[in-house]
């Protein structure tokens, strides 16, 4: 699931005055010039207002004049300053997707407010971060809507009360049993419904079914496993829940052996009843 990250290390609002300097011999200049003053000051708001959709306003005034904006960032020139802070944020170590937890590199810079409404954001750092494919389709230009202005959690801002975001339930009969994914009941409840809407929007659970059946597939393989050797159940996959853990409280491992560990009906199959041919 979802994983925090630091903001970026570049100075947005001095990042347009650098690019705007850098059009001073260019088709765009008077364009530029006309508009900087409040292009810094709209970037100045959503560092302040932390990207919010709810209170970070789009900017008719620039409508026209979208696809200049927006060429920035498709058609950055070779060594240009904008050019060279892509690059930056492309270059991460990351080996999950910070939104959905997705093992593997995510290959694409999504734009927590679309480029598309936000044209005045689309080369902002701050508005910029790593992404798998998958969310990033399921994403598109959503924002929020009326009822729910704000529907995706913001890594580099949104921060919660407790580490733990989701919650799994592996619910009975426990040889072909259901899976429930849902925000973690422990969280504020604005945090929830923050959680919950990300969940959904990204379609997160039906993506991860497939994952939380081969999971648990596993975990009946390892209980058969320690049977066999008289080990004891519970204590095992606390040793796997807590090597998860050191990743991320929010890694898929660690929900899942959450999910178990917190299920004494669960650990009660697991240890005695009878385990379904599988395997
Ligand atoms: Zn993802």
């Amino acid at each position: 699931m979802v994983h925090i990250l630091n903001p970026p290390a570049i100075d947005s609002v001095a990042l347009i005055d650098q690019v705007v300097a850098e059009r001073q011999n260019g088709v765009n200049k008077n364009f530029f010039n006309g508009m900087v003053a409040e292009w810094r000051q709209r970037v100045q708001e959503y560092l302040d207002r932390q990207g919010s959709p709810a209170a970070v306003e789009q900017w008719a005034a620039v409508e026209p004049r979208k696809s200049t904006l927006i060429n920035l960032y498709k058609k950055p020139a070779d060594g240009s300053v904008q050019g060279n802070a892509l690059a930056q944020l492309r270059d991460h170590h990351l080996t999950i997707c910070p939104a959905c937890g997705e093992a593997g590199r995510p290959n694409t810079l999504d734009h927590f407010l679309p480029k598309g409404a936000y044209p005045h954001f689309a080369i902002i750092p701050h508005n910029l971060f790593p992404m798998c494919d998958a969310c990033q389709g399921a994403k598109g230009e959503k924002t929020g809507d009326a009822d729910d202005p704000k529907f995706f959690i913001h890594p580099y801002y949104d921060r919660f009360s407790t580490p733990k975001l989701v919650s799994l339930t592996i619910s009975p009969p426990f040889a072909t049993p259901t899976f429930q994914l849902c925000a973690n009941p422990a969280l504020l409840e604005n945090e929830q419904k923050l959680v919950s809407r990300h969940l959904l929007e990204l379609k997160v659970t039906t993506r991860f079914i497939d994952f939380f059946r081969e999971q648990y597939r596993r975990i009946l393989r390892l209980a058969a496993e320690i049977r066999e050797s008289d080990g004891d159940l519970a204590t095992t996959f606390g040793y796997f829940r807590s090597d998860a853990n050191s990743i991320s409280t929010n890694s898929w491992d660690c929900i899942v052996y959450d999910a178990v560990l917190s299920n004494g009906d669960l650990i009660q199959y697991l240890s005695a009843g009878e385990l379904p041919w599988l395997l």
